[in-house]
């Protein structure tokens, strides 16, 4: 066997950390060490679960002399390549693998994997009911939030495994070889991981290092770079457009269409937005490609309702509908948020740098229904300053996230929309940006709690209004 008297050091206990540690339990692993920097609760739980089961947990004061007898390091897509830990282990020639290496050597099945810096989650998510309404044995798994590893027996031979893949992931993934693998667009992104733009672009084409001819790459054409990978890719190119009448997935006289067939309506998808229709032109071809039929593509785009987080209407009060699209945690989502919400709206924007330039944000606010933005967090001074230089003034500058929320409310009139897309990581404040939207939600609830109390009694019915 592969694994056996190998010693893996398993470093962050995340989820794939723990699917990771499981999986190299089953394949009865030489041994398996645990270790993450935290000592919380989460941790704490993962290490005592695992141990169960045969790891050996162990704290920073043994990490060296424990790291010095394993032979390869699963490391979590959390932790830099550059962090002291991985350094120590390529300095010592030994493998660092993260979760989804393991996955990629283990699946049996074809593989369905989909990059980009933008929309991996809701087209995966697409792709999936697409491919189940086509009758096929598909799951969503990776960056998604279920492990790989954790989906090689349902997957079986038959399955499709549709596989998120973070640029965090493609920084220690070097087996996979998709059947098909999408590139959505390439924009700039995790800057204060990568360091540079041309490594982030670099590490995103790395889903295609493995593809042969016998392969197929779905590329984004509008997009500049995405389109300049054909070119060092030997699978088949199809391409997808919302511009031009590619060979792929397009859009024609108000449908959405493959190599000359009409799939379904543009009206069909529920979903707002050119970068959705993007996703949706992504899907299809990824879908076709797997011989699903038109009908069973435009049904499940039909019921498809978006993915939680992401441009989300989660309730109105007062006539002001608020948005959660707090999963838009770098400029370019924020832009294509401000450019398709219908109506006027006050943005909330701000959270944790990640080292790019956040102009782009006013010039998009300045052709959109965008009235009033309420910047927060610990970036809000860099925000502040794109706005002055790009000479947007209609703002409010709030650092707490609850008072941010609250004071965009208070801004917005009858009949707009408060939008919570940040730009910005959320890790100043919250663990996540799922942490982050929940925040947004609960802020709503408590607003509608508050303005009950205060909403002036109406007089009875027959009643006479007293003076005052
Ligand atoms: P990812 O998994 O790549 O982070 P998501 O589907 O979770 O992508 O969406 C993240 C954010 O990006 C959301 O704010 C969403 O509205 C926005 N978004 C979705 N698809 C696209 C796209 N094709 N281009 C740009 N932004 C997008």
């Amino acid at each position: 066997m592969l694994f056996e008297r190998q010693n893996f050091l398993v470093a962050g206990l995340s989820r794939s950390g723990i699917s990771a540690a499981e999986y190299l339990i089953a394949q009865h692993a030489g041994g398996v060490y645990l270790y993450d920097d935290l000592d919380d609760e989460n941790v704490r739980a993962a290490k005592a679960k695992l141990s169960a089961l045969g790891c050996v947990a162990i704290g920073p004061n043994e990490l060296d002399e424990r790291a010095e007898k394993c032979d390869v390091l699963v490391l979590s897509p959390g932790i830099p390549v550059d962090h002291p830990l991985p350094v120590s282990f390529k300095r010592a020639g030994k493998r660092i693998v993260g979760e989804s290496e393991l996955g990629a050597l283990a699946l049996r099945c074809p593989v369905i994997a989909v990059t980009g810096t933008n929309g991996k989650t809701t087209t995966v998510s697409m792709l999936e009911a697409i491919l189940k309404a086509g009758g096929k044995n598909a799951v969503a798994c990776g960056n998604v939030g279920r492990p790989i590893t954790s989906c090689i027996e349902e997957l079986g031979e038959d399955g499709i495994a549709v596989a998120e893949i973070s640029s965090f992931q493609l920084e220690t993934l070097y087996s996979l070889r998709p059947h098909v693998a999408v590139v959505l667009n390439v924009t700039e992104d995790h800057l204060n991981r990568h360091y540079t733009f041309e490594n982030y672009i670099f590490l995103k084409s790395r889903i295609l290092k493995n593809s042969a001819e016998s392969e197929f790459a779905v590329l984004n054409f509008d997009d500049p770079i995405v389109r300049g990978f054909a070119e060092k890719t030997k699978a088949k190119t199809v391409w997808f457009s919302l511009k031009e009448k590619v060979a792929g997935g397009y859009m024609a006289d108000g449908y959405f269409c493959f190599r000359g067939e009409r799939i379904c309506a543009e009206g069909e998808l529920t979903l707002e937005g050119d970068h959705n229709r993007m996703n949706a032109l992504a899907a299809i071809c990824a879908a076709k490609l797997f011989g699903v039929d038109n009908g069973a593509i435009a049904a499940a785009l039909k019921n498809f309702r978006g993915v939680k987080h992401r441009l989300q209407n989660v309730g109105t009060l007062n006539g002001v509908t608020f948005l959660d699209d707090s999963k838009a945690t770098n400029v370019d989502s924020a832009v294509k948020a401000i450019g398709s919400v219908k109506g006027e709206t006050v943005i909330l924007l701000g959270g944790k740098d990640k080292g790019y330039s956040y102009e782009p944000l006013f010039d998009a606010i300045k052709d959109s229904g965008v009235v009033h933005a309420v910047i927060y967090g610990e970036n809000a001074f860099r925000i502040l300053n794109a706005a002055l230089k790009r000479g947007f003034l209609n703002l409010t500058l709030c650092r707490p996230f609850d008072m941010a929320v609250r004071v965009a409310y208070l801004t917005a009139k009858p009949g707009q929309n408060v939008l919570l897309s940040p730009a910005s990581a959320s890790f100043d404040a919250f663990r996540s940006y799922e942490e982050r939207g929940d925040r947004f939600v609960e802020m709503l609830g408590i607003l509608r709690g508050e303005s009950a109390r205060t909403e002036p009694v109406p007089p009875a019915a027959g009643g006479e209004l007293e003076s005052e």
